[in-house]
């Protein structure tokens, strides 16, 4: 992220959250643009990285990672997720995804849909899900990512 960008995002999360989330939502994202890095993505060359803020006050790493069976290809999200699980951690406050064609951030990079069902087995309704753009972040909540999921009966 360019010192340029660093400071515009600082100041948008300032504006936005009235300074009381600018550093929690900083501290996810540049978590998440550090995971991006380690994205296996020789196939569509697209990286993603996640960070995953647990209750336990853990933040969880996920990257995509591809398959030559590309049906087999794990999102970022997911990976950060199971990652999670595999600690026992099962509730959380947020999670930060970035993503771009070659680790180049463009546009926001939504969650798919297997990724935001897998949100709503943890998550409560108001779960954040924050993106970061060229230009600024977007913070959705789950309810509006997915208002009807999956559930057993
Ligand atoms: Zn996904």
């Amino acid at each position: 992220m360019s010192a340029e960008a660093k400071k515009r995002l600082e100041e948008q999360l300032k504006k936005e959250t009235g300074g009381v989330k600018q550093s929690y939502y900083d501290r996810l994202i540049r978590t998440a643009v550090q995971a991006m890095k380690n994205a296996y993505a020789p196939y569509s060359g697209f990286a993603v990285g996640a960070a995953l803020a647990g209750k336990n006050g853990k933040i969880y790493v996920g990257c995509n990672v591809e398959n030559a069976s590309y049906s087999l290809t794990n999102c970022a999200e997911r990976t950060a997720f199971f990652n999670a699980a595999a600690d026992g951690c099962r509730h959380f406050d947020a999670i930060a995804i970035v993503g771009g064609k070659n680790g180049v951030v463009t546009d926001y990079c939504l969650p798919c849909g297997a990724c935001r069902q897998v949100m709503a087995e943890f998550c409560s309704p108001d779960f954040e899900v924050i993106m970061l753009g060229s230009k600024d972040i977007k913070v959705s909540r789950l309810k509006d990512l997915l208002p009807d999921s999956f559930r057993l009966p």
